[in-house]
C-alpha cells in the first residue's frame, strides 16, 4: 500500500502491518527510511550485535546540517500479540472500527512515529524543505530494541552519534505518556530502577535434627521484611516516594523433611532523585547488613541495574511542549515522573529529554487501539511543538 506522507492514519496502518515483534525489523524501518529519504533526510541503518543477544536494526535519519538538532526518539518493535484468537481484529491487520485503529503497536508506539513523521514533513513542507530556512536540524532515532533487552538499540546509536561528533540538542521521546485523555500528562523524568538478589546461606540437614542444620528460610524472611519496610524517603516535589518491592522468594528444595542449604529473594527498587544508583545500593546493603547481624545470617547481595533516575527541569523544551499541548487540546498537561523506564534513560546523558505521546490505556494488551481523532490531534501537537521549538531557537 502506498503511504500518503500527510496522513498519520495511513502511515500508522502501514507500520502496524509490518510484523516487527522484537527483534524482528519486519519492514518497518525500511518503510520509514524510504519515506524520509524521499523527503531529503540522510538515513543511516545500523545493525548492532552483542554475544547472547539478538542482532537488532536501528535507523537514524537527519535533515539539516546545523544545530539545534531536535530529535524524535522512538521504537518500531512491538511486544508479541499474545493470544491472537482473543483479539477482536487481527493484531497486524491495522483495521479501523468505530473511529479507532486496532493493532499491535497502534499506541506503543507506531502511532506516535506516524504522527511525528507527518508533522515533521508538514513543517518542512511549509518551510521550503528545511528546518527554519537553513538553520537547525530535525532527526529521528528509531530503534528495534526497546521492548527487548534494550542493549543493541538506542544506547548504541547514541554512542555511534557521539563518536561521529554529532550532537542532539533536545529530544522528544514519543512513548504513550497520557493516562485518560490526550494531553493530560507529559513525562519529564523517570524514577531509577534497580534489581537486587539476596541469598542467605545456611546448612542443609534433616528437619528432625535442626540443631545440626542451619535453616536459611526464617533468616531470609526476617531480612526481606526489613527491606520491604524500609522508608527510603518521603518523595520530592516531582517524584513519588522510593520503595522496595520484593518480587521473588525461592528455595531450591522439594522435600518437606529437608532443611535447605540456601534461600534466595529478588527485589526491585524504584527510587527518586533523593538518591543515586550508588547511594541507593549503599542504603540497601546497610539495611541487609544490620538485619543479618541481628540474626546471625550469612548472606550475599548483588545488584543489576536498568535505568538511573533522571529529571529534565522545566525549561524551554518542557514549556514548548506544554504550550503546544495547551494550544491544540486546551489541556494543561501534568508534568509527571511516574511509570516504568524508557529509552529516555539513555538519552538523558546526551541532551534534555521529554516524553509525550498517546493515551496508554491499551498498551501491551489484546485489542490495543487508538482513536483516529487522537492520531490527528497528536500530529497537530507535534507540528506546533516543532514550529515553536525552532521559532524560539
Ligand atoms: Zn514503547
Amino acid at each position: 500500500m502506498r503511504t500518503t506522507t500527510t496522513d498519520p492514519v495511513a502511515l500508522a496502518q502501514s507500520l502496524i502491518r509490518c510484523e516487527s515483534v522484537t527483534p524482528q525489523e519486519g519492514g518497518a524501518l525500511t518503510l520509514l527510511q524510504t519515506l524520509l529519504e524521499g523527503a531529503g533526510f540522510a538515513c543511516h541503518r545500523m545493525t548492532f550485535s552483542e554475544p547472547g543477544t539478538p542482532d537488532v536494526e536501528n535507523l537514524y535519519a537527519r535533515i539539516g546540517a546545523h544545530g539545534p538538532n531536535l530529535c524524535f526518539a522512538g521504537h518500531t518493535d512491538v511486544v508479541p500479540p499474545g493470544d491472537e484468537v482473543a483479539w477482536t481484529m487481527a493484531p497486524f491487520a491495522a483495521e479501523i472500527r468505530d473511529g479507532a485503529l486496532y493493532g499491535r503497536g497502534a499506541v506503543d508506539m507506531k502511532g506516535e512515529i506516524a504522527c511525528f513523521v507527518t508533522a515533521a514533513l508538514k513543517y518542512l513542507g511549509a518551510n521550503g524543505g528545511k528546518p527554519q530556512g537553513s538553520k537547525g536540524s530535525i532527526s529521528l532515532l528509531i530503534t528495534g530494541d526497546e521492548e527487548g533487552p534494550s542493549i543493541n538499540g538506542t544506547a548504541k546509536v547514541l554512542e555511534w552519534l557521539k563518536q561521529r561528533g554529532e550532537k542532539l540538542d533536545a529530544c522528544l521521546v514519543g512513548e504513550p505518556s497520557c493516562r485518560k485523555v490526550l494531553g493530560d500528562e507529559i513525562k519529564i523524568g523517570r524514577r531509577g530502577s534497580l534489581n537486587g538478589e539476596l541469598v542467605v546461606k545456611g546448612r542443609q540437614g534433616h528437619s528432625a535434627y535442626p540443631h545440626i542444620a542451619d535453616n536459611p528460610i526464617p533468616k531470609l524472611a526476617r531480612m526481606i521484611e526489613r527491606l520491604a519496610g524500609l522508608k527510603l524517603d518521603r518523595g520530592t516535589e516531582r517524584f513519588e516516594p522510593s520503595h522496595v518491592a520484593v518480587t521473588v522468594v525461592s528455595v531450591p528444595n522439594t522435600a518437606s523433611n529437608v532443611i535447605p542449604g540456601q534461600a534466595r529473594a529478588l527485589f526491585n527498587v524504584r527510587y527518586n532523585d533523593t538518591h543515586t544508583r550508588g547511594s541507593i545500593e549503599k542504603t540497601i546493603a546497610a539495611c541487609c547488613k544490620a538485619a543479618a547481624e541481628e540474626i546471625g545470617a550469612k548472606f550475599s547481595l548483588t545488584f543489576s541495574g536498568t535505568g538511573d533516575v533522571f529529571l529534565t527541569e522545566p525549561g524551554r523544551l518542557v514549556e514548548a511542549l506544554g504550550e503546544a499541548v495547551r494550544e491544540v487540546t486546551g489541556h494543561t498537561a501534568k508534568l509527571s515522573t511516574s511509570g516504568g523506564t524508557s529509552d529516555a534513560r539513555f538519552i538523558k546523558d546526551h541532551c534534555p529529554v521529554v516524553e509525550f505521546g498517546l493515551v496508554n490505556a491499551t498498551i501491551h494488551q489484546v485489542d490495543e487501539h487508538v482513536a483516529i481523532a487522537d492520531l490527528q490531534t497528536l500530529t497537530r501537537i507535534y507540528e506546533r511543538f516543532i514550529t515553536d521549538f525552532f521559532a524560539k531557537a
